[in-house]
């Protein structure tokens, strides 16, 4: 009786999952954007920053399709990047660490190359290295995410059409146990036009197979170290001109360094990063609209970084995101300076480093009490150890924890990890066969529901 059942239900999925992809419409243009590390906590403090300075609300955050998507990996309940963009490329899970490859390490076909087979285009974006964990899954075989050197042959021998963003770490690692030459003269051999930097950027048009980074080696800056300059958006909307063609596109892009400021504990520039993905995204919003009954743009997290809380025990019932317009530099960038200043000054006193803290935080010390940003005696203290314990050994870290940790207490913002989490990410998704992306899914899900819209 039970197994009959068994059949039973087996029979009826079977039937629905042939009548879901006949019902499905063909797209002839798909964009997949991640948030690396983006859950529902970063989209809401950057929702409430916009919001705090008089902006409107985030454009993903306003699309009509809003769903719940749980993240976890096939050993673990926190999911690293390679893990879960594994799983929402190829739609499967698999271990940590590993890359478009199974648990046991067969390799799994992604959304992109089914894309590919279809007669589409793919262009593959990123403001991290296009050899991080994200852009790679949806071209690479690997179960080591730090073999990116073997990871980027994958990258050369993929065919896809537009590659862009951050460079190609290890491009040029003569100790890789695969080392063939350098990556950039080997996707040149193999029909690429690489460009580097904005001035390189600007000569592209027409070429075939295109290769366009920011720089060669590294990730992209971060918006509010450097506001000039490519961004993310740019590389999108070249993406869409390049890729644009009577057999459509699947393009994905990602935004990684939400993840890095989100381990740094550090939410003004995780805002930044945030307001530059929903930018990108707005390209293919401007493109969809144009293309109304050809577009789906599908908008997710691989996983939530940092356990972001908007509510802090200091700030009671009251969150002031508005104070978050204060900082001026990234948490590495405010490292570098700290490190900087104490090296061309030995002799330096905390008095001597004052300025960087206020100027970097707009924190003040010996303010008056009704003065929000006002460093408390406390306070202040725990600064002052955190440098002279800097001046012992020259890690900075310390002292940029501390003072992002006081700013942003200030401001209403707590945080619980410098890891991932396992709380559910966001997933929303606006155009043709968009309200297949409604309800609670798994993130295996959004690549079987891309793939079966992407063989249409
Ligand atoms: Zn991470």
């Amino acid at each position: 009786m039970f197994k009959r059942l068994i059949f039973l239900v087996s029979l009826f999925l079977m039937a629905s999952s042939v009548l879901f992809a006949e019902q499905l419409k063909r797209a002839k243009y798909v964009f997949l954007f991640i948030g690396d590390g983006m859950s529902l906590p970063q989209r809401m403090i950057a929702q409430n920053y916009l919001k705090s300075l008089g902006g409107d609300d985030l454009l993903i955050n306003s699309l009509p399709i809003q769903s719940i998507t749980f993240t976890k990996s096939a050993d673990s309940l926190i999911t690293d990047s390679a893990a879960s963009a594994t799983a929402i490329a190829c739609g499967e899970k698999t271990k940590n660490h590993y890359i478009g490859v199974d648990s046991t390490g067969n390799p799994l076909t992604s959304t992109a190359y089914v894309a590919k087979k279809s007669g589409r285009k793919v262009g593959i974006i990123t403001s991290v290295t296009l050899t991080h964990a994200t852009p790679a899954a949806f071209y690479a075989h690997n179960s080591n995410r730090g073999n990116e050197y073997e990871i980027a042959l994958d990258l050369v021998n993929s065919g896809f059409d537009y590659f862009a963003g951050g460079g190609i770490a290890q491009h040029d690692n003569k100790n890789a146990k695969s080392f063939k030459g350098d990556i950039y003269s080997l996707a040149k051999n193999s029909g690429y036009s690489v460009f580097v930097g904005e001035k390189d950027f600007a000569e592209i048009s027409g070429q075939k197979k295109v290769i366009a980074v920011e720089n060669k080696g590294g990730a992209m800056p971060y918006f509010i170290d450097k506001k000039d300059g490519l961004r993310l958006a740019d590389f999108t909307r070249k993406g869409i001109e390049l890729l644009d063609n009577p057999k459509g596109f699947f393009m994905m892009v990602e935004g990684g360094k939400i993840d890095w400021m989100c381990h740094a504990n550090d939410v003004a520039t995780t805002i930044g990063e945030i307001l530059e993905f929903d930018r990108a995204v707005g390209e293919a919003f401007a493109f969809a609209k144009k293309h109304p009954n050809e577009t789906l743009i599908v908008i997710t997290g691989d996983h939530e970084t940092g356990g972001l809380t908007l509510g802090f025990a200091g700030t009671g019932y009251k969150l002031y995101p508005e104070r978050l317009k204060n900082q001026s530099c990234s948490y590495d960038s405010f490292k570098n300076k700290i490190k900087d200043f104490v090296k061309s000054n030995s002799e330096a006193v905390f008095d001597d480093i004052k300025p960087i803290i206020e100027k970097s935080f707009a924190l003040k010390f010996g303010a008056p009490k009704d003065e929000p940003m006002r460093l408390s005696t406390a306070e202040t203290n725990e600064l002052k150890s955190a440098f002279e314990r800097l001046k012992k050994n020259p890690d900075s870290s310390a002292l940029a924890n501390s003072a992002l940790r006081i700013f942003n207490n200030k401001a209403g913002i707590a945080w619980t990890s410098n890891a991932h989490t396992a709380l559910p990410v966001a997933t929303s998704a606006y155009g043709v066969n968009s309200s297949i992306f409604s309800g609670m899914f798994d993130n295996t899900d959004i690549a079987k529901n891309l793939k079966a819209v992407l063989e249409k």
